[in-house]
Order: C-alpha cells, then sequence, then structure tokens
C-alpha cells in the first residue's frame, strides 16, 4: 500500500534539515508546505514566541469523507543535540548519520510515517475520518512545546503521537510524572586551616542530605536520580555553597508527592542540622497518565497493527512525551513505537523495513486497510 521508495527519500530529505529545539523554523515551514500540498489546513501557534523559539507548534484538519470521529496525530519536529547538518545514508538495512550527529529518527521517522500516509489517503482515494495533525516544537526540552498547545483548537477525542522507542507494534499507555528538584544549599566560608570551627561547609550539608535520601529505583512505579552536583573553591577555604539537581518520577502521583516530600525534608534536616541554610525549588514537569487497553487509541492502535501483521504489545515508558500533556487535557492518546534505535547518540539509526511498518500502521489506523 505504502510506496517504500519515496518514504525513505522523503525519511532522509527531512533528517537533513536543522531542526533543534527552538530552532524548527526551516522543518515547519517545510511541513507546512506538505500538508497543505495534501489538503490540509495548517495553523501555526503562538508558542515560539511563549518559549523564545522561531517556530510554533503546527495545528492541521482534513476534513473527513465520511462523517466520523475525528483522529488525532502527531509527532515532534526537534531534536536532541548534536542535530545540525545530518546526513542520513542508508547503510544495509539501517538507515544512519555519519556519525558526528543524531540521526533525528526520533522524531523524523513519526514525521515521515505520517505524511506518507497521508499520501496513500490521498492517492488510493481511501475513505477517513476527519483528520487533525499536530507537529510539535520543542519537546526535547521536557515538553515544552505541546504544553503551550492551545488544545483548545483540537476536536479529536483519539490520538496517536508516534514517538517512542521499541519495535513498531508496541502501544505505550501509561508513563509518569516527573518532578525536577533544584537545591542551593548555603553554608559559611571560613578559612580551612586557621579557622575550620568558624566555617560551615555547603559540601558536607549536601553530602548528608543524599546520604539520606531514597535514590534510583524506589519501587516498581518510582525512580529518582540526582543528576549533578556543583560547588568549586580551593582547599583553604570553606566552601559556602553548593547546588545539587535531583529529578523523581512515577507512574502514581501520590507515591510521586511523597519521594519529593522525602528528599525536600532530606535536604531541609541537612542544612538546618549544620547551621545553613537550602533554598529549593520544585517544578512539576508533566503529568502522568494511564489508559486501559480497552481506551479508543489503544483498541484501534492494536487492531491496525494486527491488520498488518505487526506483533502488538502493550508497555508502560518511564519517559514523558507530549502524550502526558494530550491525556491530561483530555484527549486519551497513546504512543506509538517507531522502530529507532539509539536515539539521543550519534549512533542512532532505523531499520528500513521498522520504517515502512510504522507508515503502514498509520494507513491501518485511519482506513482501515
Ligand atoms: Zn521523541
Ligand atoms: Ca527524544
Amino acid at each position: 500500500m505504502i510506496n517504500r521508495e519515496r518514504l525513505y527519500a522523503y525519511f532522509m530529505e527531512i533528517c537533513a534539515i536543522d531542526s533543534e529545539p527552538k530552532s524548527e523554523r526551516l522543518l515547519a515551514d517545510r511541513l507546512k508546505e506538505d500538508l497543505t500540498a495534501l489538503g490540509f489546513m495548517v495553523n501555526e501557534d503562538d508558542t515560539g514566541e511563549k518559549i523564545g523559539g522561531n517556530a510554533g507548534n503546527l495545528i492541521a484538519r482534513l476534513d473527513g469523507t465520511a462523517p466520523d470521529q475525528p483522529l488525532l496525530f502527531s509527532c515532534h519536529m526537534d531534536r536532541v543535540a548534536p542535530g545540525v547538518g545530518v546526513k542520513p545514508r542508508v547503510e544495509g538495512d539501517f538507515i544512519v548519520s555519519d556519525g558526528t550527529t543524531v540521526l533525528g529518527a526520533d522524531d523524523a521517522a513519526g514525521l515521515a510515517a505520517i505524511i506518507e500516509g497521508m499520501k496513500v489517503l490521498r492517492e488510493k482515494n481511501l475513505s477517513h475520518p476527519p483528520l487533525e495533525i499536530v507537529f510539535t516544537v520543542a519537546e526535547e526540552l521536557a515538553l515544552l512545546g505541546s504544553s503551550h498547545l492551545d488544545s483548545s483548537q483540537i476536536t479529536s477525542r483519539c490520538g496517536f503521537i508516534l514517538d517512542a522507542g521499541g519495535p513498531v507494534g508496541e502501544i505505550v499507555i501509561q508513563a509518569p510524572e516527573q518532578a525536577k528538584i533544584n537545591a542551593v544549599f548555603h553554608g559559611r566560608s571560613a578559612h580551612a586551616g586557621f579557622a575550620p570551627e568558624e566555617g560551615i561547609s555547603a559540601i558536607q550539608m549536601a553530602a548528608l542530605a543524599i546520604t539520606r535520601m531514597k535514590l534510583l529505583r524506589i519501587d516498581p512505579e518510582t525512580t529518582a536520580n540526582i543528576g549533578s552536583i556543583q560547588a568549586t573553591g580551593p582547599t583553604n577555604i570553606i566552601c559556602d555553597r553548593c547546588q545539587l539537581q535531583a529529578e523523581a518520577r512515577s507512574l502514581d502521583s501520590a507515591k510521586l508527592r511523597a519521594q519529593v516530600e522525602g528528599m525536600v525534608k532530606a535536604l531541609e534536616s541537612a542544612a538546618a542540622e549544620m547551621g545553613g541554610t537550602v533554598e529549593i525549588e520544585v517544578q512539576s514537569c508533566y503529568p502522568s497518565y494511564r489508559l486501559d487497553q480497552g481506551a479508543e487509541p489503544a483498541r484501534r492502535a492494536a487492531e491496525a497493527a494486527r491488520q498488518v501483521n505487526l506483533p502488538v504489545r502493550f508497555k508502560a515508558t518511564g519517559g514523558g512525551s507530549d502524550a502526558n500533556h494530550f491525556n491530561n487535557r483530555g484527549i486519551p492518546t497513546v504512543v506509538l513505537s517507531c522502530g529507532y534505535e539509539k536515539v539521543h547518540t550519534t549512533g542512532e539509526r532505523i531499520a528500513l523495513d521498522q520504517l515502512a511498518s510504522l507508515a503502514e500502521w498509520v494507513v491501518a489506523i485511519i482506513s482501515g486497510e
């Protein structure tokens, strides 16, 4: 049903268009042009101005050929660094970069599969429900673009985001909520040799706090990690400033709150006991979601996958995606695995067959064919 050569060529073409977070302009313009040529009405929202980027989220619409429930397909246009000057090429059964940049299959695989799906609908005259497509910006910055998306413009109540690792056919129905903690300990500097009793070491406060925290795997649904700890100074001065950055995630909001509270308490008690202070900032990044296998998008994705002979598996993910925001705003949305591998590294790659299967899956979800 799909045109493989056209799909591969298009995929490589859009991988080659520079599109790091907040710099998606060139790719957004290209996709706008292509969607318009496919009959879509395309709007760009004002997220670009709000986040200091050069492009906003694209929201595109196509009337259905039958009066049916609309379906939403979505991907993100940005990619992680190093993502400028990508030179994609076919190597054996895979598409790879030249090893100096990421490939950007995360998320160009999804973008290309959706566009190929729309081309197939058009050239084969397949009947389809009303379609909405959302291409977001700055997903790789903790879902910044979709957090500003004007979801009142979206009418679909059944969404598919093409943006997960794993073999095509896997369907993500659960994802965690995430919080970030930024803490700065303030102690008191003093000469380390002449007057150590007058000093309060910010480094020691941080160390004490960390030993009191539960970290890494907390329970099957909850994780926590210290990402960085920064303090510098000469050895003859007691260091009075130490900054620590951490995160926690859970599929369960109450468990996340409990974990974050525990970490905050450890920070505060360490500072208090050593006579210093700590400034703490807790930022909630995105909400969790949990759909069951019978939810409309999950059911539809699974049925379509079976039709095109893909092995179906439902799964939970440990990371966030735009689906966290879509679900939280009342648009039940699953995330489809795209078959890309080693994302966020210069070894990123995607098998040609996986990319083709992804496009076939899109067509099957829409048309049942
Ligand atoms: Zn992604
Ligand atoms: Ca990513």
